[in-house]
C-alpha cells in the first residue's frame, strides 16, 4: 500500500506539478456545508417538517448531497451545472414537506438557493498549508492548476484567494471543453510546457477524477486522502498522503 511519504519514484524525474483545486488546495466542502445552514434554517420556518431531518451540517452532507447527485445523474453526468444546486433545494421542499403547492414550494426553494449563492463563496478557504506548499513547490517546479467545474465557479474560486500566479497554465473544464477524468484534458494541460507525460505528478483527492485520468494520461499521482478514505476501485496512486504537506517530502522538498 502507499503511504505518506513513500515516493514510488524519483523526485528527480518530476518535471512539472499539476494540482486539483476543489477538496485538494480549497475546502470547499466546508463552505458549502457551513453556507447551507443559515438558507436551511430560513427554509425550515417555512416548512417545518424539514426540521425533522436532523441538524443542518447532517442534512447538507447525507440528503442535499444525495439530491445534487442525482440531479447531476439525471443530467448525464457531464460538466457540473449550477441546476443542480436549483434542483437540491427544490427537491428538500418537495420530498419533505409534501403538502407544500407545488409553485411555493418552488418560489421558496428558489429563495433559499439563492440566499445559499450568497452564503458559500465568503467560507472558501485554502487548507491550512496550502499556500505554504505551493511557494515551497513554485520555488523548483513550474506548476499546473487542473480543475472540474463551471467557468464561474472555479474563477471565481482563483480570483479570491490569487491562485494564478502560482501556476504556468490554468485549465477549467468547462472552458476547455473536457474533463477529468479524460486524458485529453490533462494532455491539454501541459501541453504549453512540453514536457513527457511521465514527468508530471497530478496531486488530487478524487481517485476516480485525479487518480484514474493522470494514469490514463501517463502521468504520476498523489491521493491526498485527509479522511483516510478506503480507496476506490481500481485506482491506485503512485502515492497517497494524509495532508497536502506530504506531497514536499514525496518531492523532496523538506
Ligand atoms: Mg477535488
Amino acid at each position: 500500500m502507499p503511504t505518506e511519504a513513500t515516493p514510488q519514484f524519483d523526485p528527480e524525474t518530476i518535471a512539472v506539478v499539476s494540482f486539483d483545486l476543489d477538496g485538494t488546495l480549497l475546502d470547499s466542502r466546508t463552505a458549502w456545508r457551513e453556507g447551507f445552514r443559515a438558507p436551511f434554517a430560513w427554509l425550515t420556518t417555512r416548512y417545518p417538517a424539514l426540521a425533522g431531518l436532523g441538524e443542518a451540517g447532517e442534512v447538507h452532507d447525507r440528503v442535499y448531497q444525495r439530491y445534487l447527485d442525482e440531479a447531476h445523474l439525471a443530467a448525464g453526468g457531464g460538466e457540473w451545472s449550477v441546476d443542480y444546486m436549483r434542483q437540491g433545494w427544490r427537491d428538500l421542499v418537495a420530498r419533505h414537506a409534501p403538502s407544500a403547492a407545488t409553485t411555493d414550494g418552488n418560489a421558496n426553494a428558489d429563495a433559499a438557493f439563492a440566499r445559499y449563492e450568497a452564503s458559500w463563496p465568503p467560507l472558501l478557504r485554502l487548507f491550512e498549508d496550502a499556500t505554504r506548499v505551493l511557494d515551497a513547490v513554485h520555488a523548483r517546479y513550474p506548476m499546473v492548476l487542473l480543475t472540474n467545474g463551471n467557468t464561474a465557479y472555479q474563477r471565481m474560486k482563483i480570483e479570491m484567494h490569487d491562485l494564478a500566479p502560482w501556476f504556468a497554465h490554468v485549465v477549467v473544464s468547462e472552458e476547455v471543453g473536457l474533463m477529468k477524468p479524460d486524458p485529453a484534458i490533462f494532455a491539454h494541460a501541459i501541453a504549453p510546457l512540453g514536457v513527457a507525460p511521465a514527468s508530471v505528478i497530478h496531486i488530487g483527492d478524487t481517485p476516480a477524477h485525479d487518480v484514474a485520468g493522470a494514469r490514463a494520461a501517463g502521468w504520476r499521482s498523489a491521493w491526498v486522502n485527509r479522511d483516510g478514505r478506503v480507496l476506490e476501485g481500481a485506482h491506485v496512486p503512485d502515492v497517497e498522503i494524509a495532508t497536502l504537506s506530504g506531497i514536499l517530502e514525496v518531492l523532496g522538498l523538506r
